[in-house]
């Protein structure tokens, strides 16, 4: 896919050549028009004699662009569109058709690309052709770049390694929670915690096991928020949580439940040498809840979280401190 970008970059003369794909019942109309075609340079052609053919062809090779008569025995130009529509989703198809056919905006419809009528002028035919797959290679690459605009988005919001938001991300969203629950006067809460000794953790199984117990507090944290809570590491061992229309007993819930459920987990079972115990993980938290007199800003309630966290610390650790 990526010569899609050079191609549009350096200008049409630097293209590998569109391959295409004539189809129509009179050999003499082939010639003239892969002679036309050829003889630019730009383009290699195939032919086939009707719809049967054609399909054969298009399910053996790969083809940029279909140009076909529309009247042919065997399977006509109509038939062979729908096919392609069907099984070759926006491959672009150019119908050739009589002056004067009835038939021939009917294939519009149908979803032709463009339609062509005989006798032809040689310009207007390669202009025609040029120009369908030029908005086809643009379409394309207009996928690409939606597809990668969500893949290096999701990358930018992400920490990589627990595969939960990132603290970027969770700055902006928490931002616009607080001024949700500030305008609606709504519940908010927010949790942050941090891992108890984990420097021991590290020092004792290494890390590589570290990283795997923050991996799987990650795991453990989503598995117990809802969907509409938000999770982030905020930094190496430290996460935090928002929860929107919480109200402080909510809070209080959710943040003593995942205290006993670090509590009871055993991690990094995997990682951890036989005969060994696996580390003993606990976490301190401190929680803040909104509307609340004491701070008007998110920078104010997280600040109370963090208080209460270091409280929690401060108070011998695996424990959950609030702000009531
Ligand atoms: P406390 O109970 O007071 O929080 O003690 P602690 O040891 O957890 O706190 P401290 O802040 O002194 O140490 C944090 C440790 O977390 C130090 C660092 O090596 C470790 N750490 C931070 N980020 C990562 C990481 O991405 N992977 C691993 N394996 N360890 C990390
Ligand atoms: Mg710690
Ligand atoms: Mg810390």
């Amino acid at each position: 896919m990526h010569h899609l970008y050079t191609n549009l970059e350096m200008g049409s003369d630097s293209q590998e050549p569109s391959h295409l794909l004539i189809v129509d019942d009179s050999a003499s109309t082939r010639l003239l028009m892969k002679d036309i075609l050829t003889r630019l340079g730009k383009y290699t052609v195939e032919e086939a004699g009707n719809g049967i053919e054609a399909m054969k062809m298009l399910d053996a090779g790969k083809y940029d662009l279909v140009i076909s008569d529309i009247r042919m025995p065997g399977m006509d130009g109509i038939s062979l569109l729908e096919k392609i529509r069907s099984r070759y989703g926006s491959l672009p198809v150019i119908m050739v058709t009589g002056f004067g056919s009835e038939i021939g905006p009917r294939t519009l419809e149908l979803g032709a690309d463009d339609c062509i009528y005989l006798p032809f002028k040689v310009e207007e035919f390669t202009f025609r052709v040029a120009r369908v797959l030029r908005f086809h290679q643009l379409l394309q690459v207009r996928e690409l770049l939606i597809e990668q605009n969500r893949e290096l988005w999701g990358r930018a919001i992400t920490d990589q390694l627990t595969g939960l938001y990132n603290r970027h991300y969770f700055d902006d969203v928490f931002v616009a929670e607080f001024e949700r629950a500030r305008r609606y006067q709504i519940h908010l809460g927010c949790i942050i915690f941090d891992i108890d000794h984990f420097k021991k953790v590290n020092d004792v199984y290494g890390h590589l096991v570290g990283d795997r117990v923050l991996k799987e507090m990650g795991n453990l944290v989503s598995d117990t928020i809802r969907r509409v809570d938000i999770a982030a590491r905020y930094g190496g061992e430290e996460f935090v949580l928002v929860l929107p229309e919480t109200d402080p007993e909510g809070t209080h819930l959710v943040a003593s439940r995942l205290r006993e459920m670090v509590e009871e987990y055993s991690f990094a079972q995997g990682e951890i040498d036989a005969g060994k115990d696996a580390p003993a993980v606990t976490i301190s938290l401190g929680a803040s809840h909104y509307p609340d007199d004491r701070y008007s800003t998110p920078t104010q309630m997280l600040k109370a979280a963090d208080d209460k966290l270091y409280e929690a610390k401060n108070k011998g650790r695996n424990r959950l401190e609030i702000t009531w």
